[in-house]
């Protein structure tokens, strides 16, 4: 267990929780950020033309930007997936498969993550040939070999920026034609390098150390394939994934953590942030405000605990 003590966890290392570790490290509370990666699904972003104050940046650039800003407060960061949060005696605990991490208040922000396929071998070649991230990692398959597992404009999107860089890509979709954007389908329709395989489901990755092929079944007619690929990007939009906080905060029938106006979920001293939350308009200026107020709140929360002044937006609330 870790022997450190912070004022606050953040879960989650993209538009709102980095937004919402500038808050509380600027405001001195020794604030920890434990997460996957940093840049959340920003990272699949090439072009941002609505996040105020660029006129347009690559998602990737624009999360450095945060990150480098939460760091230079003093926020710390570990990279790993949360298991399970607790709470004991009013203080709070984090676990990963390394460590626990104490803490006085949580702030939950874990956004989004990618649909997996749910076949067998899936979990194990992630970043050995398979990727949910195609601008991520599709320069790692200069002229090789790869598929893309999807549908709609987030598939052909990623099949057309691999086109780029691979030497062949197949696009496999469960439809017998490709629907979405009407440009985008004809881009891919008349780019050379993609390959359409239409009416087909993965049901197997398998490789030896890296993937090496995809076994496919053609859902109308059952046939059994097997494609020879390098590497695979599965491109099948994104849940939230909140199995591990299920009875620790309310949540709403789509699994969004329910909050209030002050970010404040219905445990006391748990805050949520994001598109984690049932906040509507899934944007990253939209996290990156939750992020903030989830941050002030925890300051007001750990002020009070420690009866000192709380910020500003509260008097009034008080005061009613
Ligand atoms: C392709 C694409 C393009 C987009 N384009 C735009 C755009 O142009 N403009 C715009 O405003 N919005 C855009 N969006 C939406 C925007 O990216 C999201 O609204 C925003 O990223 C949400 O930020 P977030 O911090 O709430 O969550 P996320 O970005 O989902 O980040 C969640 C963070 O939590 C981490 N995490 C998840 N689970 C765990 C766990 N168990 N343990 C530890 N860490 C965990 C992840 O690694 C990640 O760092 C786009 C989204 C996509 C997918």
């Amino acid at each position: 267990m870790s022997e450190k003590f912070y004022d606050v966890i953040i879960v989650g290392g993209a538009a709102a929780g980095l937004s919402a570790a500038i808050y509380t490290s600027r405001q001195g509370l020794k604030t920890l950020v434990v997460t996957k990666d940093i840049g959340g699904q920003a990272l699949l972003a090439s072009h941002i033309e609505n996040y105020p104050g660029f006129k347009s940046i690559n998602g990737f650039e624009l999360m450095q930007i945060f990150y480098q800003q939460a760091e230079s407060f003093g926020a710390e960061f570990v990279y790993e997936e949360v298991k399970e949060v607790g709470e004991i005696n009013g203080k709070f605990y984090v676990k990963t498969i390394n460590d626990t991490y104490n803490s006085q208040t949580l702030i939950l922000a874990f956004g989004k993550t990618p649909r997996e396929m749910g076949v067998p071998n899936e979990s194990k070649f992630i970043g050995k040939g398979l990727s949910y991230c195609a601008t991520c990692d599709g320069p790692l398959f200069k002229n090789k070999i790869v598929a893309v597992v999807g549908f709609g404009d987030l598939a052909m999107d990623a099949a057309l920026l691999l086109a780029n860089i691979a030497n062949k890509v197949y696009l496999i979709i469960p439809s017998d034609k490709l629907i979405g954007d009407e440009d985008l389908v004809n881009k891919c329709m008349s780019e050379k390098k993609i390959t359409l395989i239409p009416n087909s489901e993965v049901i197997e990755v398998k490789g030896e150390k890296r993937v090496e092929s995809l076994v496919l079944k053609n859902t109308k007619t059952s046939t059994i394939n097997e494609l020879k690929i390098d590497g695979v990007f599965v491109e099948l939009g994104y849940t939230t994934k909140t199995d591990f906080i299920k009875g620790f905060v309310k949540m709403n029938e789509l699994g969004e953590i329910i909050v209030d106006k002050n970010q404040a979920t219905s445990r006391a001293g748990v805050f949520a942030a994001g598109d984690v939350t049932d906040t509507p308009f899934k944007q990253l200026v939209i996290s990156a405000g939750d992020g903030a107020k989830a941050g002030l709140a925890a300051y007001n929360y750990i002020q009070r605990l420690r009866g000192k002044p709380i910020k500003k937006a509260d008097w009034r609330k008080l005061s009613k």
